[in-house]
């Protein structure tokens, strides 16, 4: 497969209250390279809207040593919440950047901590929050990716890894410290010479997110104890909780908005199969047999599903690998792995699960269950070329609301039912299979 990372960069629309336009990384490569990034003045919402995409990160003023490690991991143009917050976030002001997992919002943060960090340099000058461990990895690698030029250190710490040999690497004064809320409170409260008097930087990195896991009194003891800092809130979607957590974290901020449409790309193939629930797994195989080889995630709504699918599926011999919320840290992580470097080709998830881990785009998602709302339809489709769904006649009403929200109606794939059913003897055993291993997991 090509380069799936780029593929998951989207073009965003640019949004303010009151415009809505469209703007692509292609349109900002048309423009001079010395054109300034302009911003109109900000609304009343403190939103600004941009004038025109930069080309380069030497455009939004980031120092060249920084610049460098992003050519060198291949990020030649900024993407569209990196256009709009950089500049920003350069001039030191609150942000609020409503950008999801794809749209290179990491990088969108990282940048500019890095940049302010080289500029003056000090031990534990920033704090990245993130909602959970495996996050918090990805976006520790990119800091280290990003500050590798730089000579930065930047510390983890999250659930699963050493309470104590954590508190040793943060006597040595990281720059940059990476955390779950959980583990960094604990830390806070515990760890002997351990402040954050000094901060320079905080990021809530998807806050929408940690806002939905409960960490909102976790917060609010966190944001109690640091100091006056500069602070970054990224998430996906905007919600109440949010908008009450505000004042607390953040001064007179700027809104920057890359994915207020939340549409799916219009490249991306959507159909659907209205099939009898009965034989949801039979036209399962059927579709996955179609289209063998093909890198796919097929999501589940439930633990017991993700892996009852993943036995069946091995015993038809598809190199097939669950991932859900009962795994453990590593082993998320390993099944991922294997899943990236290609040795199991499909990959059965759970929302909770796959939400969050860069979760590389693939040829085929399969919706074997619908999602409960069309946000995380969109979110899930969004990873694909191909999007088909199993729709069965339990799952007209909520079909029908994910349709609408689309704002289309999406094609219905018709097979020829006796082919499909010549599948029918193979699952059974398979399926029967599934079950006995299933119960031999469980007592
Ligand atoms: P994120 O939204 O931060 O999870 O980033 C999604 C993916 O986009 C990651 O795999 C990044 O390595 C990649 N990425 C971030 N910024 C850029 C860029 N300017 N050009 C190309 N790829 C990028």
């Amino acid at each position: 497969m090509s380069s799936p990372k780029r593929q998951r960069i989207h073009d965003a629309t640019i949004s303010t209250e009151h415009s809505h336009r469209s703007s692509s990384l292609n349109r900002a490569a048309t423009l001079s390279e010395s054109e300034p990034v302009q911003l109109s003045p900000q609304d009343q919402n403190g939103q600004f809207a941009i004038k025109d995409s930069p080309k380069t990160f030497r455009d939004l003023g980031i120092l060249e040593s920084l610049c460098e490690a992003c050519y060198t991991l291949g990020y030649t143009t900024p993407t569209a919440i990196q256009a709009q917050s950089i500049p920003i976030a350069l001039q030191e002001r609150d942000l609020i950047g409503i950008a999801e997992t794809g749209s290179g919002k990491t990088a969108a943060f990282v940048l500019p901590i890095l940049h302010a960090l080289v500029n003056q340099p000090q031990p534990l000058h920033s704090l990245i929050i993130s909602p959970t461990p495996e996050l918090a990895q990805q976006t520790s690698k990119v800091v280290e990716a990003l500050g590798a030029l730089v000579s930065i250190r930047s510390e983890l710490l999250i659930e699963g890894l050493d309470m104590v040999s954590q508190a040793i690497v943060l006597g040595e004064k990281a720059h940059i410290v990476v955390a779950t809320p959980g583990r960094l409170l604990d830390h806070l409260e515990n760890t002997q010479g351990f402040s954050l008097r000094q901060l320079k930087y905080l990021v809530l990195d998807e806050a929408d997110r940690l806002l939905d896991l409960d960490y909102g009194p976790i917060l609010d003891k966190i944001l109690k104890i640091l100091p006056k800092r500069t602070t970054y809130l990224f998430s996906a979607t905007m919600t109440g909780k949010i908008e009450s957590l505000l004042p607390a974290c953040l001064s007179n901020p700027i809104r920057i908005s890359a994915s207020t449409e939340r549409k799916t790309v219009p490249t991306l193939s959507q159909s659907y199969l209205f099939i009898p629930y009965v034989h949801k797994d039979t036209y399962l195989i059927h579709t996955l047999n179609e289209r063998a080889g093909e890198m796919a995630i097929i999501f589940t709504r439930t633990i017991n599903e993700c892996q009852r699918i993943s036995i069946m599926l091995r015993h038809l011999g598809f190199s097939a690998i669950p991932l859900h919320g009962k795994l453990s840290q590593s082993e998320k992580l390993e099944a991922l792995n294997e899943f990236r470097l290609g040795s199991r080709n499909l990959l059965i998830a759970t929302d909770v699960a796959a939400r969050g881990l860069d979760i590389p785009s693939v040829d085929l998602v399969i919706n074997f269950d619908l999602p409960q709302d069309s946000k995380t339809y969109i979110h899930r489709v969004g990873r694909g070329g191909i999007a088909i769904s199993l729709v069965t006649q339990y799952d007209l009403e909520i079909w029908l609301r994910i349709e609408a929200a689309l704002g289309r109606k999406l094609t219905e794939e018709k097979l020829v039912k006796e082919e499909v059913m010549g599948f029918t003897h193979r699952v059974g055993l398979a399926q029967r299979a599934a079950v006995r291993e299933m119960k031999d997991l469980h007592d």
